[in-house]
């Protein structure tokens, strides 16, 4: 019998997953896509047709894979009928409505796979699944297995290069699988990227790279006059001191989180969680020309070439965008997620605070009060505390 799958989303990961998937033998792949038309849109366009994928691999050779998904539906019973696993290849902000969708279909045993999940995917998983959550394996994924982008809607992707490696935060739960869910999907996703299981969900969300931009921002633009500018400033490579210098004190106070977690739970491993100079040294090593220090690394960074700050273009020139998804996702989807499990351990973060309160002005948003989560908005992100889990009992609850 053919293993069977739900590609949940319809931009350019959704199509790369649902065209490698279908491409295999023995898997069947349905597709949903909740937003818009896109599911008509998606299955009136390919028609009989299969998606076409343009592959470059890593050693420079390229391909050709045709894969052709049996369903693209908006219809969650058609779309979850018979599936063994879901992958939810979406933006983080569109998650929840993905889990409002599949709740009332959802089988025990099923494999949930966040492709990405984002920062606080565990948490929104556990509470918008109920009681068969724990009947149920919850991966995480840190980042999309490949670079890919939809050359023509519904018909056509490209694969411009796979990760050689994604770590992965798996909660086992109380199923039962004919192939562990991590072997799993890894047998889905083929040989790259390997997938290497980090040793708890945690570790991953601190670890979440939803800590890198907001703090650039705040740096940049906290003091800005509001005169509009020439061209749009570098991002990465343009930090100067007053930018690294907040970034490495939100990464310290994420650190200082994790030891506190370590102490109050020695069984827990959180050596995963290091500071983000660490984090550039090993991660970007063959990319950074001088790694002295926090600034240095994201300047001479190379991966970064060419990144620039999201920029409006307006008659006098160039503004901030500060709804662009350096704030929109990474903050109440990540550093909020960061502050509410400081909050669980009673780990103070001041750099956090002052980050998330100018952002979430940006925003037009509330979030934190003063130093604490308590603001109206906090339900609308994926902060423990919008599920009900308030101290480090909760968190481990589904360890
Ligand atoms: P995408 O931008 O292609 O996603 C667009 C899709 O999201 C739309 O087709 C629609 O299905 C859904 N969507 C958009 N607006 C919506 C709305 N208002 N309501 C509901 N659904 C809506 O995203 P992607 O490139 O597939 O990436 C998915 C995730 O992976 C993102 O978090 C992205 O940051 C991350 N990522 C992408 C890449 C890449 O190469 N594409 C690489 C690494 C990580």
């Amino acid at each position: 019998k053919p293993t069977r799958i739900l590609v949940c989303g319809g931009g350019n990961g959704a199509h790369t997953m649902a065209a490698t998937a279908a491409a295999l033998k023995n898997v069947e792949v349905n597709v949903m896509t909740l937003f818009a038309d896109e599911a008509q849109r998606w299955t009136d366009t390919l028609g009989s047709d299969s998606i076409e994928i343009d592959v470059t691999y890593n050693d420079g050779n390229t391909g050709i894979l045709k894969g052709k998904p049996r369903i693209i539906t908006k219809d969650p019973a058609q779309g979850m009928d018979g599936v063994n696993a879901v992958f939810f290849v979406v933006p983080a902000f569109a998650h929840q409505q993905y889990f409002d969708a599949i709740v009332k279909h959802i089988k025990p045993n099923t494999i949930i796979v966040g492709m990405p999940g984002q920062a606080g995917f565990e948490f929104q998983a556990l509470k918008c699944l109920g009681d068969v959550a724990s009947k149920c394996a919850i991966l995480s994924l840190e980042s999309l297995p490949w670079a890919c982008r939809i050359l023509e809607f519904a018909r056509k992707v490209q694969i411009l290069g796979f990760k050689d490696v994604l770590g992965v935060s798996l909660i086992p739960g109380h199923g039962e699988y004919s192939l562990p869910p991590l072997q799993f999907v890894q047998t889905i996703l083929g040989k790259k990227p390997a997938l290497k299981l980090t040793q708890n969900y945690i570790a991953v969300n601190l670890m979440a790279k939803s800590i890198i931009h907001p703090p650039v921002l705040y740096g940049k633009w906290h003091n800005w006059d509001g005169k509009p500018l020439a061209e749009a400033p570098v991002f990465y490579q343009g930090v100067d001191d007053e930018q690294a210098d907040m970034l490495s004190k939100v990464s310290d106070e994420v650190v200082a989180t994790a030891q506190e977690i370590g102490k109050q739970r020695p069984d827990l491993d959180m050596s995963e969680v290091i500071p983000i100079l660490e984090w550039y040294r090993i991660y970007y090593r063959d990319q950074i020309t001088d790694s002295s220090n926090l600034k240095s690394c994201m300047v001479t960074n190379k991966a970064y070439n060419g990144l620039l700050h999201p920029m409006e273009k307006t008659d006098a020139g160039f503004v901030p965008n500060f709804k662009y998804r350096y704030t929109s996702e990474d903050i109440p989807f990540g550093l909020v997620v960061m502050k509410g499990i400081a909050e669980c351990v009673n780990v103070k973060t001041p750099a956090i605070d002052s980050v998330i309160t100018w952002a979430q002005g940006k925003l037009g948003k509330e979030y934190i009060v003063g130093s604490e989560l308590k603001g109206k908005d906090v339900g609308t992100t994926r902060a423990p505390q919008a599920y009900g889990f308030k101290n480090l009992e909760d968190l481990c609850k589904m360890l």
